[in-house]
């Protein structure tokens, strides 16, 4: 047999209910890697040791006496954004270094109520803006394919963990591609589930008309079971769907047959990188060969997506983000003159540079006489980009393109240059602005470094993103291809 840390999360599962291997030997062998590996790719701020081995035990017990939930003492790790009793959550930031929550997010106790185990917290650009990990507080996140490169962000530590084999499913969230853009980049399979899906509840905000908790593993067939736990209904969180949740592991092996793939004509235009659509070009032959068809669509106001995106996103920040003041909760600068030397301090302390600028373009966009010109404008503009995705999905049944236009650049490469890195979003801000489910899975390695193909579906169409996935995955290896040496 293959190494424990190997194996998926439906694999160890089987292995578990079978009784050939038990939650504290999963456990241990997921914690000595983490041991292992974590010094050089800092993918997790916390790890939860003593809580780990204590919850194998007890789900070893619990199932010796036929007692135990499906997914009893199967490990998993948390996006340090999602809310965790007794155990701090810091969001990347210096502002929440020692925050303990009170209570767990809605996806939290959602996975403890099933019996997973968690490994601990992972690393994360600060608040979750940005595309390569390189804004947190901890520090930046290596990505296992090549030390020298960034995993993406902002869930960089959930995908390196994932690609690293720490842990064989991670948490994550996605505002303009946070769950798709690092899978892409470390060969991992990501979901942002449609907006409402899963409930935002403890999910410390960013934007939150955009912001979506998801899933990263290896296989869709992983994130199938993961999505079956957290999906559902929440009234702790007002835009939480009331909507039943089907069993996305029923439709997997459906057939692909006359499945119509949308391809959008923005993302094969002559700016896509040639190796990257020759990537896709291997994708496409795949769902061709199952027998799907491909169509040609447009999104005729994608290329305003981006723009639109660092209005909306920077305005629900600035506005999401004065909560942290100093008096409430989080950072407090020490000795403070009067109340306004303790605001601008605490936060002028507290959050990274990124933040700030985010904060600082929110504003301004908010503010009376630029709140028309700017954030009433983004949110047109929102409004034309949501009608494209109805038109072209009007015409197929998912859409399909490259997840991001290279593959993961070097560390410190864009780092002084915030619009060449907000670029790097292109393929995926527009899924969030339109609401949408989109998945990014393993395409075929370029130059030794993974790439990634985005499956966008209609609203609650994940069941049909992991189906198709799925299909490509039973019909190849690229999913399977690890790190050299890892
Ligand atoms: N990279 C995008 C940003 O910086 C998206 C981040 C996210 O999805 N959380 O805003």
């Amino acid at each position: 047999m293959s190494q424990i840390t190997d194996l998926t999360l439906a694999q160890l599962k089987q292995a578990l209910g079978d009784g050939d291997l038990s939650s504290v030997e999963i456990t241990t062998a997921f914690l000595d890697r983490i041991d292992s590996l974590n010094p050089e790719l800092n993918a997790f701020i916390t790890i939860s040791h003593e809580d780990a081995c204590k919850a194998a035990a007890d789900a070893d017990a619990a199932r010796a006496k036929g007692k135990a939930p499906a997914f009893a003492g199967l490990p998993m790790a948390h996006k340090d954004l999602f809310c965790t009793d007794g155990t701090r959550t810091t969001c990347g930031s210096k502002m929440l270094a020692d925050f303990v929550a009170p209570y767990d997010a809605h996806v939290v106790s959602r996975c403890q109520q099933a019996g997973l185990i968690s490994l601990g917290k992972l690393n994360m650009d600060e608040f979750a803006m940005g595309s390569s990990n390189e804004n947190s507080f901890f520090g930046a996140v290596k990505n296992p394919w090549d030390l020298s490169r960034v995993p993406g962000g902002s869930s960089g530590g959930s995908a390196a963990a994932v690609a690293a084999r720490m842990t064989p499913l991670a948490t994550a969230t996605d505002t303009g591609g946070s769950i798709r853009q690092p899978a892409a980049l470390t060969g991992t399979s990501g979901l942002k589930p449609t907006y409402g899906r899963v409930s935002r509840f403890g999910m410390i905000a960013f934007a939150s008309s955009l912001d979506q908790g998801g899933l990263i593993a290896h296989t869709a067939e992983d994130i199938a079971l993961g999505l079956g736990l957290i999906a559902g209904h929440d009234p702790r969180d007002s835009t939480s769907a009331d909507q039943a949740v089907p069993d996305y592991t029923a439709t997997l092996n459906d057939s692909l047959k006359g499945k119509i793939i949308g391809l959008p004509a923005q993302f094969f235009d002559e700016r896509l990188d040639p190796a990257m659509r020759r990537s896709m070009d291997d994708v496409l032959d795949v769902f061709r060969s199952l027998g799907a068809t491909t169509v040609d669509v447009s999104l005729d106001h994608i290329a305003e997506a981006i723009p639109a995106y660092y209005v909306i996103a920077p305005a629900e920040a600035s506005s999401n983000l004065s909560r942290f003041d100093g008096v409430r909760f989080g950072y407090r600068a020490d000795n403070p003159k009067d109340l306004t030397d303790l605001y601008e301090r605490s936060r002028g302390e507290g959050f990274g540079s990124e933040v700030k600028r985010r904060i600082l373009i929110g504003t301004y966009a908010l503010s009376e006489g630029y709140y028309d010109a700017y954030y009433k404008k983004a949110q047109q503009i929102r409004r034309l980009i949501k009608q494209d995705f109805e038109q072209a999905l009007s015409q197929c049944d998912l859409l399909f393109g490259p997840t991001t236009p290279s593959t993961a650049f070097v560390i410190g490469e864009k780092t002084a240059d915030p619009v060449a890195m907000y670029l790097e979003d292109i393929y995926t801000v527009a899924t969030n602005m339109a609401g949408l489910p989109g998945g990014s899975f393993q395409a075929p390695l370029i130059d030794g470094l993974p790439s990634g193909y985005q499956l966008t579906g209609p609203a609650f169409g994940e069941g049909a993103i992991l189906n198709a996935a799925h299909q490509i995955q039973t019909a190849t290896d690229w999913h399977t291809l690890r790190p050299e040496g890892l």
